[in-house]
């Protein structure tokens, strides 16, 4: 391997070279073994080589491995499309595939659009999104998203989106704020955002059940989306909830809202979806969002090569099928309190570990400078580049995370590990993460 032609993340350095898979474990080209305790960015949810998403692909890729939606459907799609459809709460049952999960987040702003333009009510285009979440790299995600660095060089090139607030008890709550009182507030401020703008321009509300990348784990305080959805309700706008990271039962249950007893009108789901053995993501829609373009117009005015691709979707369907068959869902929520327990047990009283917070499989540490005051590290630390490389030195792969709003949070280390994870593999992450933290701080 001499040639150098791969336009890397970073121009500096090229990564390792990964050669294999094998459970939870990574191998580099030198016979390196990592702990993969993050599945990437929260994607390899079945672990690496699992033999039935391998069968189930080869078989498909045997037999066709490509049309174009223009012409065909599939029964690999169709397959699908119906499986989530069953395991999706209240009347989301319509699935738009895509090939990641930017591209999902593009489809339901879209659809968002062409929902109202369709019922005549061509004045809604507003999108309403919060601080510190992530939907995406592509143009629209990224106006959704409140990640202020990936915004910045690319700000002239964004639609303009009002950003509030995430829900984010341990930085936005105040002293004493009960969950329930800074819930209410959290949302009456999307109340508040919208008077603002005038209700009649408002079209949806975007928000991750669990924000993921940019503010560690985060899951809502009780009754904060139930909130939502009922003012959402009550200005006749759409709820778009984006669970690419959370979803698709990395957090215990199919979708994480689940556990909140909220439906969207349209839903966005990636990463674990096809568990990384193939690009596959969806924007899941209710029959009331789909029936308003199939009695319109007929057609969402959107389509991409790849849209549904039959590999991809032979492989998410095998991965459902697996999750079922070894119901992993149960084992998510048990192998999280688990390690959620170690986790405390670990670093529960640690100077710099100002919060251990998540959702099932999902978990994030949060690495203060003062654990009473919750003072972040200097942002130019990059404190949770360095876990980042620590780890990876140690054999063991962490999702770091960092990002700001007027200092109120800092650097976060995300776990997620894959849906089968053993006992022993959940002491191993956290022994290796106990001497990662251990050499950074
Ligand atoms: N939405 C959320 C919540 C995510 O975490 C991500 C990726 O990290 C995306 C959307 C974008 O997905 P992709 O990177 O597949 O385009």
């Amino acid at each position: 391997m001499e040639a150098e032609h791969v336009f890397h993340r970073s121009t500096e350095a090229r990564p390792p070279l990964a050669v294999r898979g094998e459970g939870i474990y990574v191998i580099d080209d030198r016979g390196g073994r990592y702990v993969d305790a993050c599945g990437g960015a929260a994607v390899s949810c079945l672990g690496h080589g699992h033999p039935a998403v391998v069968a189930a692909m080869a078989e498909q890729a045997r037999r066709l491995e490509y049309v174009h939606t223009g012409f065909f459907t599939t029964e690999a799609a169709e397959e699908l499309a119906a499986d989530i459809a069953g395991q999706c709460p209240g009347t989301l049952d319509r699935v738009w595939f895509t090939g990641s999960g930017s591209e999902a987040i593009e489809a339901a702003l879209k659809l968002a659009r062409q929902y109202y333009l369709e019922r005549g009510d061509s004045g809604r285009s507003k999108v309403i999104a919060r601080r510190l979440s992530y939907h995406g790299n592509t143009l629209g995600a990224l106006a959704a998203g409140g990640s202020a660095w990936r915004r910045k060089p690319y700000e002239p090139l964004l639609i303009d989106v009002s950003l509030v607030d995430p829900c984010f008890e341990y930085r936005f709550a105040e002293p004493g704020e009960s969950a329930e009182a800074y819930g209410e507030r959290a949302a009456n401020r999307l109340e508040q955002e919208i008077l603002e703008i005038g209700p009649d321009r408002v079209m949806a509300f975007v928000a991750e059940t669990v924000v993921g990348a940019t503010a560690g784990a985060v899951p809502p305080v009780p009754d904060y989306l139930r909130r939502i959805r009922e003012i959402c309700d009550r200005h006749g706008m759409l709820l778009i909830l984006d669970e690419v990271m959370c979803g698709s039962g990395r957090t215990g249950t199919f979708l994480s809202c689940e556990q909140d007893g909220v439906v969207p009108d349209i839903v966005t789901l990636g990463k674990g979806l096809g568990a990384g053995y193939e690009p596959i993501a969806a924007a899941v829609c209710s029959s009331e969002v789909y029936d308003a373009v199939a009695t319109g117009s007929g057609a969402l005015k959107h389509g991409q090569t790849y849209n549904a691709h039959v590999i991809g979707c032979a492989a998410a369907l095998a991965v459902q099928r697996v999750i079922r068959e070894e119901r992993l869902l149960p084992r998510v929520r048990q192998s999280g309190e688990r390690l959620m327990d170690l986790l405390g047990q670990s670093f529960g009283q640690h100077s710099n570990v100002g919060d251990i917070r998540g959702r099932g499989l999902l978990i994030a540490l949060e690495l203060v400078a003062d654990r009473a005051t919750k003072a972040p590290f200097d942002a130019a630390l990059a404190i949770h580049q360095r876990a980042k490389a620590e780890a990876f030195a140690r054999g063991l792969l962490i999702y770091p995370s960092g990002g700001t709003v007027d200092g109120r949070s800092g650097d976060h280390i995300l776990l997620a590990p894959p849906y089968n994870v053993s006992d022993g593999e959940l002491d191993m992450i956290v022994d290796l993460l106990g001497q990662t933290i251990d050499a950074v701080l």
